[in-house]
């Protein structure tokens, strides 16, 4: 056996912005707090080089790596296989290296549900989802998955929101509506679970939702996918209307801890996870 062992395993993220995606900075600390000799490499990948940057992955024995925009749908023509989730999504954003074959999966909506499953259990509930884009539809599919009793699916533009709609209806058991947001939308009566999937408060926790606060009722979980600021101004309306609040920190911390578990086989301590994301965003 060699005395020394200079090389590391590695995994890491393909993605353009890729200067302002914090995982690189909660996957090290968890690696460091856990010992492992293992490097998260955060690479910058116009979608001209993806194919370029998948086959390096492979030829250096990376053991995963992590898509994000523009790359989650793209990238599924260089893989090998797909997981249920990502399959019925169509996009991924965590590939795994099993025994030389590179499967996607998708996490973001696993996080999600671990970070709910945490506080409520979305099975027979009724459900408002604000959003139809990326983040939006990892959700709606693992709710669906989850046995929620229904999706209402609320977004400002029809066109993003039906192919949605048309695919939870199509391949999930959960009946699926769109609503064309109104002015104050009204969340329904009897709705359990309400999760902002827009991009509505990145950058500005002070930008509000179009909602009818006082629809929003004690005893409704609220969650938002929004982790720049984590307190939203959503979430603190939603708290001062006495709903159970769940922040976005949750679900990039849980992507984060099952990230991990597919590439290296271990659970991580999200704990370690989630301080270094809330000394980055200062929660
Ligand atoms: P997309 O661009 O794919 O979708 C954005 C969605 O927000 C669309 O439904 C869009 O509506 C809606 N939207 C944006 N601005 C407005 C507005 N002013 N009024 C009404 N609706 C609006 O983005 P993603 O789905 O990829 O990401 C959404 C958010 O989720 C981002 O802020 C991202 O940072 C966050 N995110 C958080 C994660 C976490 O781990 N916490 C993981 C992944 C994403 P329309 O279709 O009409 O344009």
């Amino acid at each position: 056996m060699a005395k020394w062992d200079f090389t590391s395993e590695l995994v890491g993220s393909f993605s353009e912005g890729s200067n302002g995606n914090p995982t690189v900075a909660m996957i090290e600390a968890a690696f460091r707090h856990h010992g492992l000799k293992w490097r998260y490499i955060n690479c910058e990948v116009p979608p001209g080089r993806l194919a370029d940057a998948v086959k390096g992955a492979r030829a250096m024995g990376w053991k995963g790596f992590n898509l994000s925009i523009p790359h989650k749908v793209a990238v599924i023509q260089h893989l090998d296989g797909l997981g249920e989730s990502a399959a019925i999504m169509g996009a991924v954003n965590c590939v795994v290296n099993r025994g030389g074959k590179l499967i996607g999966e998708n996490t973001d909506g696993k996080g999600f549900l671990k970070s709910l499953t945490e506080v409520v259990d979305p099975k027979g509930k009724a459900i408002v989802m604000f959003g139809a884009g990326g983040a939006a539809r990892a959700i709606g599919v693992e709710l669906a998955l989850a046995g929620a009793k229904s999706l209402t699916i609320v977004n400002r533009s029809a066109g993003r929101a039906e192919p949605l709609v048309k695919l939870l209806n199509e391949k999930t058991k959960a009946p699926a509506t769109l609503v064309v947001w109104p002015t104050h939308y009204r969340v329904p009566e009897g709705t359990g679970i309400v999760v902002n999937a827009t991009s509505i408060g990145l950058g500005d926790g002070n930008e509000p939702l179009d909602v009818d606060l006082a629809s929003l009722k004690p005893g409704m979980v609220v969650a938002d996918v929004i982790v720049d600021p984590p307190d939203t101004r959503f979430l603190r309306d939603a708290k001062a209307q006495g709903c159970t609040v769940i922040d976005g920190l949750g679900m990039l911390v849980n992507q984060g801890v099952i990230g991990v578990k597919y590439w290296t086989g271990l659970d991580f301590d999200p704990s370690v996870m989630r301080r270094e994301l809330e000394g980055i965003f200062g929660a």
